[in-house]
């Protein structure tokens, strides 16, 4: 089979300027490339084609020199795909422009790097059962990556200076070629002489050996809302390690873990305590000082108060974390019965069992009889 010839093939005359060429070419690839026509053999071929007569009518030597020798001039230079070489030209350039036409790559191509956002940290924080319950500025420490303090993060050192990266040219990236069975794609790569910086540093500074980087202790001063619960997350945006290319930092998670209290509990927005009375003020009632969190407040207790009677003090507990108002304090009522009585107290306590009816070991005659009834004892 003879082959087609490149003018024809990108349909263009023979004095075409190196723009015409070029914008023919532009027009065939986007027209048959196989990402865009997958499965279709002859769009494959066509592409193919359009590749290898771009290459050489590109080329100003290979131009001329198929100007003269026709296919036979190309034997050796050309076969099939490309050679791998000779690849300057403006095929890179080209290349560039499919990509941007195609918004950003093709299929394997992978085309530079973006910034990135750094990793997020964690933290996590104690604080006292008030202190979740009103909210505290808190100051933490965390070691993290900071731009280093000796050479301001440039990895430079201090006086010497950093140069654009010849292999480069500062873009941080190199493309490259690569066959495929559709021709020669350009791929771009991060440059391996500056690691994609797109610069070299001469001098490296002493203390970051380069990198412009340092881990440090990092003082910060945060804001824990009131209402705060154990295993509450705050995020801190920003705050975390540094991104990459220019990408912002990841974020900060503190963890709350709320310790816990002597006297209080917590369920929720609600605290729930327990309040031993003496067996005297359960019988009679009294006027109690009940801890809360506001302090002490004065609480009635009613005459005739059993144990474990809960009464509630409302809006008491603690504050809504998103919202607003507070919830309540649940007071369960402990009656205490006495241990060490003197002489005076038991004869008073037989006196006062005497006149309830009770006998010597404390049993009530109701209870007693009832019991009788139930066992036949
Ligand atoms: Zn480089
Ligand atoms: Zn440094």
């Amino acid at each position: 089979m003879s082959k087609r010839d490149y003018y024809e093939i990108l349909g263009v005359d023979k004095g075409a300027s190196k723009d015409e060429i070029r914008k023919a070419y532009r027009k065939l690839a986007k027209k048959y490339h196989p990402d865009l026509n997958p499965d279709n053999k002859e769009a494959e071929q066509k592409f193919k084609e359009a590749n290898e007569a771009y290459e050489v009518l590109s080329d100003e030597q290979k131009r001329s020199r198929y100007d003269r020798f026709g296919h036979a001039g190309m034997d050796g230079q050309q076969g099939g795909g490309f050679g791998g070489q000779g690849f300057g030209g403006g095929f890179g350039d080209i290349f560039d422009d499919i990509f941007d036409m195609f918004g950003g790559g093709f299929s394997g191509n992978k085309r530079r790097s973006g910034p990135k956002k750094g990793a997020d940290l964690k933290y996590k924080v104690k604080i006292k059962f008030e202190d979740a319950a009103f909210g505290v500025d808190k100051e933490i420490k965390i070691e993290r990556t900071e731009d280093c303090s000796k050479c301001n993060g440039s990895g430079a050192k201090p006086g010497s200076s950093k140069k654009t990266c010849d292999k480069c040219s500062g873009s941080g990236e190199v493309k490259y070629a690569q066959q495929t069975p559709f021709g020669q794609f350009v791929r771009v790569g991060t440059c391996d002489k500056c690691d994609g910086m797109g610069e070299i540093i001469d001098e490296p500074c002493t203390k970051c050996h380069g990198s412009g980087k340092e881990r440090r202790t990092k003082t910060l001063n945060i804001k824990i809302p009131a209402g705060v619960d154990n295993g509450s997350v705050i995020p801190l945006r920003g705050e975390g390690e540094p991104g990459e290319k220019g990408g912002p930092r990841g974020d900060l998670y503190v963890y709350i873990e709320v310790a816990p209290h002597e006297i209080f509990e917590r369920d929720g927005t609600n605290v729930i305590c327990e309040y031993p009375i003496s067996f005297a003020q359960a019988a009679l009632g009294a006027e109690v000082q009940v801890p809360t969190l506001d302090g002490k407040v004065k609480y009635k207790i009613p005459e005739g108060t059993q144990s474990e009677t809960v009464f509630r003090l409302k809006g008491k507990g603690i504050p809504h974390i998103r919202g607003y108002g507070r919830g309540d304090q649940y007071v369960k009522v402990k009656v205490q019965v006495p241990t060490k009585l003197d002489d005076k107290q038991k004869e008073i306590l037989k006196e006062f069992a005497k006149a309830s009816g009770e006998d010597a070991a404390g049993n009530k005659k109701g209870f007693f009889n009832k019991m009788k009834d139930a066992f036949g004892g």
